[in-house]
């Protein structure tokens, strides 16, 4: 009977407070928080978002989790990099807003809205693993956090075990995702069981460089992965601001799986012993033993997180707490795992740009559901406040998606385009800077091509549009941009696009000559974009000749 009272305050969703009786308090029974998520681990890698790989069964746990509470399969982030995605799930604001826009970035204290939001409603509050900003999680009671990225063998922690204590430097023996587990079991059990807990446990892999435990050296051994078709043949994927005029800056923009790009190409991780050998191989074979050796090492990585995943909701259900937690499943954005020939993420190409997201809570949320909805990561704070029965700081840009869980029905004035920026021109993996919007139909991309910095910045890249009919062509293989019957689409999504920025308060009011750009190339300055790429593709090859 108290069980039933129970799950009947929290689906009208009561925030209930801690009763003080004359005798011994009673237990407080908002809902715990588990936040999992990982780094890098992009959704087509996981069994239930389906795709080539999931015949390979990379993510049993996550499966089992999925069938037993709900798969977002329309989540998206907002700048498909570590630092920044961290800092807006943080703060529930847009990179420009919280000023993280690249892997330099720093949340401060006072900023670190969301969990100071939790502390302050009464949670005990704990981040374990990666963190990888500028400031350490200070709003969070607990920490035991890597230092920067990390490694995965033998890492090291900052720990701080209370807001008075001191922060103090350990290093742990073993492998980064087991103790990072392992560590949040310790966490939880130690913890005051009369008060509801937040807990972000965020493990390091399977970024790279991917080094997986040695129990999953022969995963995968003898099997081929299955291959994207637009890992050969990229067909109409891509504009003159991706391939350069008549495809002449393939080599400079993107880094590769193969030997394209003549900067950066998951080629060169390949075994020394194999490497030898190219010479005497084509293209496509080099091709291809890169790619197996990118997704086995990837993918090991993943088993690594899925088989931790299952202590940790072991440990709860041995508690009897597993019922009583909100367990969310994310990662900081997705991953190119070799479509279109790229590597690494940063791009708004789908299969980066999308985050997992499941969703496990019994109590409201129905087992095996899905939704199509247009979620972002400037909503993840605001919803895991509302089921805290906290009142989301006007700083959040951001919406709960608590009714889409709980029904599957989008409120009727949810968003209906997403938006994205990525700011880090030309940075670490080739990629010109982009915005654009993602409906759920189509998608919009306008690369500027040009570093925030201007002059001080990187080289300019040719602007240039590109539009996927993501609906008929989910793997993004034909930009129909240029294409006449779609004139009416493309003008009724800049629009959209126009009014997202204004929205979302990023119009580059602090940067003019992206302003500029932007204002030339909104129609036209398709002579200008070709005059650019001759002149990327020519300093690009004197830099090789260096
Ligand atoms: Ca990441």
């Amino acid at each position: 009977m108290k069980n039933k009272t129970i799950a009947s305050f929290l689906v009208i969703g009561f925030a209930v407070a801690v009763v003080e009786l004359s005798a011994a308090p009673l237990k407080d029974i908002r809902p715990n928080i588990l936040f999992i998520m990982s780094d890098d681990h992009a959704a087509h890698s996981i069994g239930v978002y389906g795709g080539r790989l999931a015949a390979l069964n990379p993510t049993p746990v996550l499966d089992k989790l999925a069938a037993e509470g709900v798969v977002l399969e329309n989540t998206f982030c907002t700048n498909s990099v570590c630092s920044p995605s961290r800092a807006t799930i943080l703060t529930g604001q847009y990179s420009h807003v919280n000023g993280v826009k690249s892997l330099g970035g720093k949340v401060l204290e006072s900023d670190q809205a969301l969990p100071l939001a939790m502390r302050d409603a009464g949670y005990q509050t704990a981040v374990i693993g990666k963190w990888h900003l500028g400031t350490q999680p200070l709003a969070f009671d607990y920490y035991k956090v890597l230092n920067s990225q990390g490694k995965y063998h033998n890492p090291e922690f900052g720990m701080r075990v209370s807001p008075d204590a001191k922060e103090i430097q350990i290093m742990e023996e073993g492998y980064c995702s087991d103790i990072i587990a392992q560590s949040s079991i310790e966490w939880l059990r130690q913890r005051d069981k009369t008060k509801p807990f937040m807990l972000f446990n965020q493990f390091k892999a399977p970024h790279g460089p991917w080094d997986a435990a040695d129990r999953y050296n022969d995963l995968y051994e003898g099997i081929d992965i299955p291959e994207p078709e637009s890992l050969y043949d990229n067909k109409g994927n891509g504009s003159i601001a991706t391939r350069g005029h008549n495809d002449e800056l393939l080599f400079r923009i993107g880094s590769s799986v193969g030997l394209r790009n003549k900067f950066r190409s998951h080629s060169k991780r390949v075994d020394k012993e194999i490497k030898k050998k190219f010479s005497s191989m084509t293209e496509k074979e080099i091709k291809h033993i890169s790619y197996q050796h990118y997704l086995k090492e990837y993918l090991r990585c993943v088993r690594g997180v899925d088989d931790n995943i299952k202590l940790l909701l072991d440990y709860l259900e041995s508690e009897g707490e597993l019922d009583n937690t909100i367990v969310i499943y994310t990662s900081d954005q997705g991953m190119m795992l070799g479509e279109h020939d790229y590597v690494d993420k940063r791009w708004m190409y789908e299969e980066s740009l999308r985050m997992p997201m499941i969703v496990r809570y019994p109590r409201v949320i129905q087992k095996g559901s899905r939704s199509d909805a247009l979620i972002n990561n400037t909503d993840f704070a605001p919803t895991i406040l509302d089921y805290a029965g906290v009142k989301m700081p006007a700083s959040m840009q951001g919406r709960s998606f608590r009714p889409i869980l709980e029904t599957g029905d989008e409120p009727a004035d949810w968003r209906q385009a997403s938006y994205y920026r990525y700011w880090m021109h030309m940075k670490h993996h080739h990629n010109p800077a982009h915005f654009g919007i993602r409906t759920k139909d189509w998608k919009l991309i306008f690369f500027y091509g040009v570093d925030e910095k201007g002059e001080r910045g990187n080289v300019r890249t040719p602007p240039g549009w590109e539009l996927y009919n993501v609906k008929n062509d989910p793997l993004e293989m034909t930009n129909v941009y240029g294409n006449p019957e779609y004139a009416e689409v493309v003008k009724g999504l800049k629009a959209q696009l126009k009014n997202v920025r204004f929205e979302v308060n990023d119009v580059d009011e602090a940067f003019p000559h992206i302003a500029a750009i932007t204002e030339e190339h909104w129609n036209g300055g398709e002579e200008d974009a070709v005059r650019i790429s001759h002149e990327v593709a020519n300093a690009a090859v004197s830099e090789r000749r260096k």
